[in-house]
């Protein structure tokens, strides 16, 4: 049909708008990419001048050839900018910040990425464990944080996936439980529901109280973790994937009492001797015997010391339960780690009245995430805390610290020596490896190993 000539210009102008309404969208999507691309450039660029180009624990490695660039891994990593698109490809390009989520493994629609301990140049020590979470020795066990993997969601499902393949190996030994849980954090519960699950004698023991890390952490943290499947007690399921560290204990708790958990507290592990087909563990309070033992004992019992005289000074702690025990003091904090940084703004809440200074050794923050880092940062420009960049401690006092430091928020070079009631450091944890090794488990350094070689079925 032939048009009339006010139609016909109409018609071509509508098809012209929406070419002209593409190549806008286009471009602004060109723009938006190369000054994200820009970015991404200048972050690796001021880790790797850092000296903060290796990720310190397990991190996301990218197959180029399988990678289309389209970018899904960037957008789901609950960190920030951790991954980000360079020349179309993924790139970790702030590597000390990733913590292993495995988001980024989960989301990529063509599986070009898999997570890996340690790299080509810096390997990483970590426990030799099959694909079931069963070590070098025979029906004994570790899951959590001790096999290299952080996260309270990992935890909980190795813990379950452990003892789950410990029971189906069980072969009736003459022992007084069939199942002995070491350590009752989300590692722990998870075996000790597994075994609750299956109708098996178990029994957990744990050095200090139920909860594991968690109860050790800062009043009203927030916990940020993905849903996770407790056995017996369904899906762990919070708004947000966030909760308080008091709204996660109380739900544990509540699944504890529902269950009749056997959690025996302030037992500690000490050995374990291999008999025919069973284990005799040495604890503080005896001796168990147990068919299979499962470690579930996490890595905080081993905090990263600063290595000074007169750090066995009763105002030096690492970690922070209750901040509010701390009122108008000096008080200093080391770490630029969300730990560190946590505590920092959890003590220099005006209400307190402290005096907070925050130790951080690079230039900037490299180990956190981004919400941490805008806090804290802005917290610092309102004067409620002093963070000190480039700094170390260099001499713990009863009453005061010498520190190395070449810039401050305070504005002008700080003075080497600064009042201290109280130093909180968070410097991250050593693996007990040596305590490890000494009960006959295997250590492997790995450069850069993924999943497979170790840990198979976590991300199932
Ligand atoms: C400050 C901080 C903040 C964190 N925030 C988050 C977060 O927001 N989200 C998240 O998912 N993860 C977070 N994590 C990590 C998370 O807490 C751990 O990955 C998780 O708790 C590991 O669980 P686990 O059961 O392996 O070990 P743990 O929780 O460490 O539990 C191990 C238990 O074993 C006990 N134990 C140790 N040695 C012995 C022994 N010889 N005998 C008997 N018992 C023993 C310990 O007392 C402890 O209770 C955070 C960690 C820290 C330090």
């Amino acid at each position: 049909m032939e048009l009339d000539p006010l139609s016909a210009v109409l018609s071509d102008n509508s098809g012209a708008f929406g070419i002209l309404l593409l190549l806008g969208f286009a471009i602004r999507q060109i723009r938006a990419r190369r000054k994200s691309a820009a970015r991404a450039k200048k972050l690796l660029q001021k880790a790797i001048a850092s000296n903060l180009a290796e990720p310190l624990t397990l991190h996301p490695e990218i197959n180029p050839a399988l990678c289309v660039g389209c970018g899904t891994c960037t957008r789901v990593c609950p960190e920030g900018e951790v991954l980000k698109l360079i020349d179309h490809k993924p790139v970790l390009v702030s590597p000390t910040k990733c913590v292993g989520h495995g988001e980024c493994e989960q989301h990529c629609p063509q599986g070009a990425i898999r997570l890996v301990f340690g790299t080509k140049t810096r390997g990483m020590d970590i426990p030799r464990i099959t694909p079931n979470y069963e070590t070098n020795i025979p029906g004994l066990y570790i899951a959590g944080e001790l096999g290299g993997m952080g996260l309270i969601r990992n935890a909980v499902k190795q813990g379950h996936l452990a003892a789950k393949h410990a029971i189906a190996h069980l072969s009736r030994a003459q022992t007084q439980v069939d199942v002995l849980i070491v350590g009752a954090g989300p590692a722990g519960l998870a075996a000790s529901l597994t075994a609750i699950a299956e109708k098996k004698s178990y029994l957990c023991i744990e050095q200090n109280s139920f909860g594991g890390t968690v109860y050790n952490f800062p009043r009203q943290k927030v916990v940020m973790t993905h849903p996770a499947e407790l056995p017996l007690a369904g899906t762990m399921k919070f708004p947000k994937n966030k909760v308080s560290k008091e709204e996660l204990l109380a739900f544990w708790n509540e699944v504890r009492k529902k269950t009749g958990l056997q959690i025996r507290e302030k037992i500690r592990f000490e050995g374990i001797e291999r008999g025919e087909g069973f284990f005799k563990v040495t604890t503080n309070a005896g001796i168990i015997t147990a068919e299979k033992v499962i470690l579930a004992i996490g890595v905080r019992g081993s905090p990263r010391k600063l290595g000074l005289p007169n750090e066995d000074l009763p105002k030096v702690a690492y970690n922070l339960i209750d901040p509010a025990q701390y009122r108008q003091v000096d008080v200093a904090v080391v770490g630029g780690g969300n730990a560190g940084v946590e505590a920092a703004q959890y003590l220099a809440k005006p209400e307190l009245g402290n005096r907070v200074t925050l130790l951080v050794r690079g230039s900037g923050f490299d180990r956190c995430n981004e919400e941490n880092k805008q806090i804290v940062i802005a917290m610092a420009e309102q004067g409620k805390l002093v963070i000190r960049y480039n700094s170390a401690v260099k001499e713990i006092g009863e009453k005061h610290l010498l520190i190395e430091t070449e810039g401050d928020t305070a504005g002008g070079i700080a003075p080497g020596k600064i009042a201290n009631d109280f130093l909180f450091v968070f410097a991250g944890a050593e693996m007990p490896n040596k305590f490890l090794m000494s009960l006959g488990i295997q250590i492997d350094k790995k450069f850069g190993e993924g999943l497979a070689e170790n840990l198979v079925g976590v991300h199932a």
